[in-house]
């Protein structure tokens, strides 16, 4: 399979699907001459169920979600050929696919970046001594963080434990670099891309995929808008949002809104899947700032960001402890495994409008704004005292900007048991009245 091409590197994609401002990329196409081809896994049980117990079980991610990582796989593939090279799609556990892959391409190096939660680490594990049985390397790079984990003037470990200690390290010390161009004129042979392209496609025909990408296409008229996973879509977003509407000039004004698309970037769900980075999006913002106004605003863009940032360093400091119930702090959890008050909460039910409206949105669209997302939150675990990581796997099972951290992160914040040094709990009416004062969001989705 090699031919006269010589051995090729492999990248194996996970929540990062983009080739541009990508490090593994980069380094694979450098290290390999330009002979790199693109793999991603798509799990035999992408559409598993998780047991949360009491007899309650959920899909681990709804149709819609996956079908919306689905068209994130398909520009994926375009961008892959665009680059001179292809991207594999295997269906099956990385351990097996990827060892087999390397040894068919005769590849010694396959790079990657590092997933952040425990369960990926592990999984990093078994492909790495997979790869070592067979005289490969696993070659691991920084990706997910707007500044490089290898910039920050502390170890993961040091991470502090509040978001504002972190801000000011970073602020006094970490600039934000520019993001990597893509390579470019990458060269395999014409054997590896039509074998490439041949098992992409069989195996993105399958039967359940299908449902999963018409699930994706599914639109609520109430939304306001249309999302699409592909990177292209992410950047349309960004031109539309940025410059166009000039909606970055006014975010921090807009951003606890809830009704429309514009309050606030809705880039959240390409920055989960990797279309696009958060160096792409801070650089787009430097230079609004360059080009057009430089404003509260568009700092607070960049402080979002760095929110996203914390989260993400935050599920590689405290590991396991940010899927326990007694969160990183080791508190008492308050809440318990109460089956009907959570599925009140899922279905909408509550009776208390503002919570129902947040939870019927997020079932006909796959998104809630983050006021939206904070009440849910709160109500769930602190007004109705239900187990906060039910409300955690709901929101992972359901949100399309589905992030690890961000979504792990948050709940625990919420729940009391994270880092918020004041452990508040929302007034649920109280914010209704104050961000839907007239009642527009709730009569639209309650
Ligand atoms: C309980 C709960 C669960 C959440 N789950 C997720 C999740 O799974 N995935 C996710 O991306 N965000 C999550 N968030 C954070 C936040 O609600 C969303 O990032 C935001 O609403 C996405 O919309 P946007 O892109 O328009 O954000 P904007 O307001 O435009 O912000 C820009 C970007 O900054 C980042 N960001 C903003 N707020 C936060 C935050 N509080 N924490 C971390 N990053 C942030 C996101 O990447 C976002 O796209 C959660 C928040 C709560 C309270």
């Amino acid at each position: 399979m090699t031919g006269a091409y010589g051995p090729i590197a492999i990248v194996w994609h996970r929540t990062d699907l983009r080739v541009r401002d990508h490090a593994a990329v980069a380094a694979a196409a450098q290290s390999a001459r330009g002979r790199v081809a693109g793999v991603i896994c798509v799990p035999e049980d992408v559409f598993g169920t998780v047991d949360l117990g009491r007899g309650l079980s959920i899909a681990r991610a709804s149709h819609r979600r996956v079908g919306h990582w689905l068209q994130a796989i398909d520009g994926l593939r375009h961008d892959w050929r665009t680059i001179g090279s292809a991207l594999c799609v295997h269906r099956g556990a990385p351990e097996e696919v990827i060892p087999s892959l390397a040894a068919e391409l005769g590849a010694t190096e396959v790079h990657t970046a590092p997933c952040p939660a425990h369960d990926e680490l592990a999984q990093n594990r078994l492909v790495a001594r997979a790869l070592k049985d067979q005289g490969a390397r696993l070659v691991m790079h920084d990706e997910t963080t707007m500044i490089a984990a290898t910039d920050l003037p502390f170890e993961i470990e040091e991470l502090p434990e509040v978001f504002s200690n972190y801000r000011r390290l970073v602020e006094r010390s970490c600039r934000t670099r520019e993001p990597i161009a893509e390579p470019s004129g990458l060269h395999v042979s014409d054997d590896v891309r039509a074998s490439a392209e041949a098992t992409a496609t069989a195996t993105l025909a399958s039967q359940d995929l299908d449902q999963a990408r018409a699930a994706a296409l599914q639109t609520d008229p109430r939304a306001g808008w249309t999302v699409r996973g592909d990177r292209a879509a992410g950047l349309e977003r960004l031109r539309q949002w940025i410059w166009r509407d000039d909606c970055l000039s006014r975010y921090k004004e807009t951003r606890d809104g809830l009704l429309g698309a514009d309050f606030s970037s809705r880039l959240s769900t390409w920055l989960a899947l990797g279309t696009l980075s958060p160096r792409e999006v801070a650089a787009e913002v430097r230079r609004y700032e360059h080009e057009r106004v430089a404003n509260d605003s568009t700092y607070w863009l960049w402080f979002e960001l760095l929110w996203r940032d914390y989260f993400h360093l935050w599920v590689r400091r405290w590991r396991s402890r940010a899927f326990k119930a007694s969160g990183m702090m080791g508190r008492t959890p308050c809440g318990a495994p109460d089956v009907q008050a959570f599925d009140r909460w899922r279905t909408g039910t509550t009776g208390e409008p503002f919570v129902d409206a947040c939870m019927h949105e997020l079932a006909a669209t796959g998104w809630m704004s983050n006021r939206g997302r904070q009440n849910a939150a709160s109500w769930l675990a602190k007004t109705a005292g239900v187990d906060w990581r039910w409300g955690a796997w709901w929101f992972e099972s359901q949100l399309l900007d589905y992030d690890v951290g961000p979504n792990w992160g948050n709940w625990q914040y919420v729940a009391g048991v994270g880092n918020d040094p004041r452990n508040r709990t929302f007034n649920v009416r109280a914010q209704a009245e104050r961000y839907d004062a007239d009642g527009a969001y709730r009569r639209v989705w309650a």
